[in-house]
């Protein structure tokens, strides 16, 4: 594929044409509502919030024997249910299945937010995003910060304090190193090519570097295979794209950055404007070239997943698979990841952990709702590093290894039009602004019917535990220095500005 370009700051939002017709569609969508069924089970108003932090704990220098390797891979906008081992009815990720069968796997594992950098470092921290406060580059929110505080600790830094080596090899763009992304880690870097499999090739280069060391190592990987604009090579289009596909959508690189160039935002810009959000076709196509995107992050994380076995490494490398958030394809008028609907909030989570490193976590399937807060503490759990008092999350081995029951709720939010959300039990809260639904996802799992209207008191409740979160969140602020501004220079400005995403928050 001739596409080199890498994701530039911001180019990654939607256009304000595309945000208006959503906006317009959720806004009818509130005021439809159906009949509400008498039901039992948890209610919002038997939740317990997260605590009220105290402190934050630095990482300590804690070395001990034997500590496993971690390989954490990350596909951007890569939603749970178009893998077939979440149930997907095509063929898109043999070897993502391969590892599940040999893996833990989550099939509730929730987002906290839709946009990359606040969900990375969710992943990151083990904070929501209201706790550590990062938002994505051009988004806004000024009480938000363009980069992390020093004093709240990442993955990357407990494992250099841990005595790892660690290195990252990513796509760039929202998890550029100046956000915070970088701390803690000997090496980060973006491959040119953000498209393609060159992130995964210089990820090989990196593990069999590190093979040849005693040292443990910590490898990072993330891409943006699976996010928009959807351009697979062409033997993975030709084999779930519709050839009597008529419309006008093409990813045809030269079409593309005719004109304008080969910028991501320039390409990026040039896909969507040949997509007819109505057209049913085109929300095929849209769909058939991310099943196909998929199918080839699959090929490189099974390529990824022979050289760790190749090398030796198998017995003493966890390997975890995870996503910042899914996509949508229209279900809810919408497109991409603008939102806090089910297809994007619920993403993989899969965690490969070898019986000599902790025995119980073979091969499973784990029903409980969790999130992407509680895989930080779980990992350290796992590499027998001490877990800090201060994170949201928590660890997931009592859940897998004696099936505790675990925290009965999910919550997400972004800062575009105040959006949160929170699902608990068969009830899922979301407000936008001034407006909530609630869904009844045992007869709704596609969150379509809005039962607000005649259940008040479940959406009184959850909108209470959702206040009561933001809360406890809002309690870091405090406790900790604020990060740097990450500068954006003159370019990134005028384009933000273009994009109408100056002042959004
Ligand atoms: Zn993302």
């Amino acid at each position: 594929m001739g596409y080199t370009g890498t994701m530039s700051a911001g180019s990654a939002e939607r256009s304000n044409r595309f945000r208006a017709m959503h906006f317009a569609a959720w806004m009818l969508a509130s005021v439809v509502s159906t009949i509400g069924c008498d039901r039992t089970g948890p209610t919002f108003d038997e939740l317990s919030p997260p605590p009220v932090p105290q402190r934050i704990d630095a990482p300590t220098q804690h070395v001990v024997p034997g500590r496993p390797n971690l390989v954490l891979i990350s596909i951007d906008t890569l939603r749970a249910d178009h893998l077939s081992t979440y149930g997907h009815d095509r063929p898109t990720s043999p070897n993502i299945d391969r590892l599940a069968a040999e893996s833990v796997l989550f099939e509730h594992a929730f987002s906290h937010s839709p946009k990359t950098a606040s969900s990375h470092m969710s992943l990151m921290t083990g904070l929501y995003p209201e706790s550590h406060r990062v938002k994505n580059r051009m988004t806004g929110g000024q009480e938000w910060l363009g980069s992390l505080s020093a004093d709240i600790p990442t993955l990357a830094e407990f494992l250099e304090a841990a005595g790892y080596s660690t290195h990252a090899r990513t796509g760039g763009g929202n998890l550029h190193a100046d956000i915070g992304f970088a701390r803690g880690f000997e090496t980060y870097s973006s491959p040119t090519s953000s498209y393609g499999s060159a992130i995964f090739k210089s990820s090989i280069g990196r593990l069999e570097s590190l093979a040849r060391s005693n040292q443990p190592f910590f490898l990072f990987v993330h891409t943006y295979q699976t996010h928009s604009p959807y351009l697979p090579p062409k033997r993975y289009h030709d084999a779930f794209v519709d050839p009597a596909y008529a419309g006008r959508i093409t990813t045809d690189h030269n079409e593309l950055s005719r004109g304008k160039g080969s910028d991501f935002s320039n390409v990026y810009e040039a896909f969507w404007s040949r997509v007819d959000p109505k057209s049913k076709s085109d929300q095929q196509h849209l769909l058939d070239l991310y099943d196909a995107c998929i199918r080839f992050v699959d090929d490189q994380v099974g390529a990824l997943l022979d050289r760790i076995d190749e090398l030796g490494l198998r017995e003493n490398t966890l390997v975890a698979l995870v996503s910042d958030h899914g996509e949508e394809f229209g279900e809810h008028e919408g497109f991409e990841h603008n939102a806090l609907w089910r297809e994007i909030l619920h993403v993989p989570l899969i965690i490969r952990v070898p019986d000599s490193v902790r025995p119980g976590w073979g091969s499973k399937r784990i029903e409980a709702t969790v999130g992407l807060v509680d895989v930080l503490p779980t990992l350290l759990e796992l590499m027998k590093i001490p877990i800090p008092t201060h994170f949201q999350g928590s660890s997931l081995a009592p859940i897998v290894e004696s099936g505790a029951a675990g925290r009965p709720w999910a919550f997400a939010q972004y800062r575009l039009w105040n959006q949160n959300s929170l699902q608990a039990g068969n009830w899922k809260l979301l407000r936008r602004g001034p407006i909530a639904q609630v869904f009844d996802l045992s007869e709704d799992p596609a969150e379509m019917n809005d039962v607000g209207p005649t259940r008040p008191e479940i959406l009184a409740d959850g909108a209470e535990q959702v206040d009561r979160i933001l809360e406890a969140s809002r309690a870091y602020w405090p406790l900790v220095r604020e990060g740097e501004a990450a500068e954006l220079d003159s370019e990134q400005r005028s384009r933000l500005e273009a994009l109408g995403y100056a002042d959004d928050g």
